[in-house]
């Protein structure tokens, strides 16, 4: 019998690279997505960090679908910044504010930095969530620094201002597939396949 895990969001980006992870790391999997379940309702954002609101979008979805689920919260953080965006990364320019407005807005406070304050990191938590409601979540970062000036036409979300460190093409430049190997989103996958797997091996074994 195959698992089918649901990746518990409707942001295409997400489910690309969540996808691509899923499958070249297991081949026992049916990935389904938010797209799947058109009448689902995603519950309210709860929580003040990426691991508690990703709990609770994991929990709900295996909670109403029945299903194994995957939730991913995460956010560019900018410790200078006093951690903006953080959680409100989606909406930091607004509650319907466009990837670009977001992107506008953040340059517009790095201006007021010194260069050298332009660190950052990317933090994405992932919970598995399993249809009895056990749920476990492990974040990822990912550390570079910021440009004034967008690069490249690849990713999402703040991508086109991030160079992690010891690189020198912005998450934007990159080949999708070398994002996907170094990511946050990543590293939080790597960490989560153990717990993944020992749930598989209980679903073919039946
Ligand atoms: P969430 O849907 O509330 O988790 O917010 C995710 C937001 O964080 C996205 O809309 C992006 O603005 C930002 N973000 C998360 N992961 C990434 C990434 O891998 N690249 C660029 N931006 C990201």
């Amino acid at each position: 019998m195959k698992m089918e895990l649901v990746i518990a969001t409707t942001n295409f980006h997400k489910i690309l690279e969540l996808k691509a992870m899923i499958r070249s790391h297991f081949k026992d999997i049916e990935v389904l997505s938010l797209k799947d379940f058109p009448q689902y309702e995603a519950p309210e954002e709860i929580g003040d960090s990426f691991s508690q609101i990703a709990e609770n979008k994991a929990k709900h979805a295996a909670k109403v679908l029945g299903l194994y689920t995957l939730a991913d919260d995460s956010g560019l953080v900018v410790p200078a910044l006093n951690g903006e965006p953080g959680i409100f990364s989606r909406r930091y320019a607004g509650d319907k504010a466009t990837d670009k407005e977001n992107r506008d807005k953040l340059v517009e406070n790095l201006k007021k930095l010194k260069d050298d304050d332009r660190f950052a990191f990317f933090e994405c938590a992932l919970s598995f969530g399993s249809p009895d409601h056990v749920v476990k979540t492990i974040r990822g970062i990912c550390e570079g620094h910021l440009l004034l000036e967008g690069r490249g036409r690849g990713g999402f979300g703040y991508d086109p201002l991030f160079i992690k460190h010891d690189y020198n093409k912005t998450f934007a430049e990159l080949e999708e597939d070398i994002k996907n190997r170094i990511s946050h989103r990543r590293k939080a996958f790597d960490k989560l396949i153990p717990y993944i797997e020992s749930e598989l091996l209980k679903v073919i074994s039946t």
